[in-house]
């Protein structure tokens, strides 16, 4: 990795381990191993074929040229119609983006606005790529601990703590990527009250597991909550989880026009304009059917109870129930010290067995004092099941 001509900026990050895991998966698969990944978060329901049709006719109208550096206004109309009807959010096509994934998106919005020794707080644990490019784009990652006690959210009196006059950013992210926390109403408008008295700190709201929640709690999001905050608050989606388009890279966000303006001066310089066709299957995402995410949702939920029963009932494993996306934090802490000098050896181990999941230490775990791992229940429940057995298998075997 390092290297006489690799720049400082890149020297403070890490690839990140969901793809690495992932494409470790990959290639033992191609070798022949018999692997189930539960290492990406990826659903494994087919892209609806309304969505595969229009990016057909897309493609067989020629539509394979460049588009608008921030997206076609059919897209940004599309991703406006999301963000007001499925997150209550008064946005218009002036003030999203379109962006080749939502993780671009966040890359773009920290590089616009970060600069050395500032300060982004991101609570923890985290999804892996959130501190590496906050560290990439030359800031100080400032963790927020959370535990599975506390159901995985931090409190307004611990985020008052963490801020200082260098702090930028608050990342937030409900439903949560590892722990699948959400956070109510109430603890984002208190969290609200701390960010009236720091006008210097820009929000990110990642909310692209927002249709993946399991209680009837309708989805809460700081921009709809606080409209007044509209002004510092940048608010992430996409089609990748809801609508099973990850391959696809289309990401949505809004945000003050300024920053949204900033973004994109950002991204025409890096991938220029989103896949053509991508956004074409985007717009028929949203404009489409909505009525079978709460079917999607109801397979999930049945697959997270199927995954935390399995994880419970295995001696020296852990898990709360996740309220929302569909990963599983799993404490592995009395397996680890002995056979295992840490959660990448379990990890490993478990891979040796025939499972990928991605190590707890990936995602910041250990400013939670947190080993263990994170299991994706993407996967079908036969998958599932015989992922669990190996599991299973590979504990006792230690
Ligand atoms: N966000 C997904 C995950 O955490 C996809 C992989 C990635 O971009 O990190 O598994």
């Amino acid at each position: 990795m390092s290297g006489p001509l690799i720049s400082a900026a890149l020297e403070r990050i890490q690839p990140s381990q969901t793809s690495a895991m992932t494409d470790r998966a990959t290639a033992l698969r191609e070798e022949g191993r018999d692997i189930i990944s539960l290492s990406v978060g990826e659903p494994d329901f087919a892209t609806p074929p309304h969505v595969v049709e229009a990016m057909a006719k897309a493609l067989r109208d020629g539509q394979t040229r460049y588009t608008p550096v921030g997206g076609t206004s059919a897209c940004k109309r599309a991703a406006a119609l999301h963000f007001t009807r499925d997150l209550g959010i008064a946005a218009t096509p002036a003030n999203v983006t379109i962006s080749a994934g939502g993780k671009q998106a966040i890359f773009h919005a920290l590089c616009a606005t970060l600069d050395a020794g500032d300060e982004v707080v991101i609570p923890a644990p985290w999804w892996v790529s959130y501190p590496e490019i906050a560290r990439f784009a030359g800031a100080n990652v400032i963790p927020l601990p959370t535990t599975p006690a506390s159901a995985f959210r931090f409190t307004a009196e611990a985020l008052e703590a963490a801020i200082t006059p260098r702090t930028r950013w608050l990342l937030l992210n409900s439903p949560g990527n590892p722990t699948g926390a959400v956070f109510p109403a109430d603890e984002l408008l208190a969290i609200g009250e701390v960010l009236d008295r720091h006008p210097q700190v820009l929000v990110m709201s990642d909310d692209i597991y927002a249709p993946l929640r399991y209680s009837d709690e309708p989805h809460a999001t700081l921009a709809a909550l606080r409209p007044d905050l509209a002004d510092r608050v940048l608010t992430v989606s996409g089609v990748s989880k809801s609508h099973a388009m990850t391959g696809l890279r289309i990401g949505f966000a809004t945000g003050p026009e300024w920053l949204i303006r900033a973004m994109e001066r950002l991204q025409s310089h890096s991938s220029g304009n989103p896949c053509s066709i991508s956004q074409a299957g985007a717009v028929a995402a949203m404009q489409g059917p909505q009525d079978f995410l709460g079917e999607w949702r109801d397979i999930f939920r049945t697959r997270r109870d199927l995954v935390c029963a399995a994880v419970n009932a295995i001696p020296g494993l852990s898990t709360p129930v996740p309220d929302g996306a569909f990963y599983c934090l799993t404490d592995a802490a009395p397996l680890i010290g002995g056979a295992f000098r840490d959660d990448m050896a379990l990890a490993l181990h478990l891979l040796d067995h025939g499972v990928a999941i991605v190590p707890a230490s990936s995602f910041g775990g250990a400013h939670c004092g947190l080993s263990g791992f994170r299991i994706s229940f993407a996967a079908g429940a036969d998958t599932l099941r015989e992922a669990m057995r190996r599991i299973e298998t590979a504990v006792k075997s230690i």
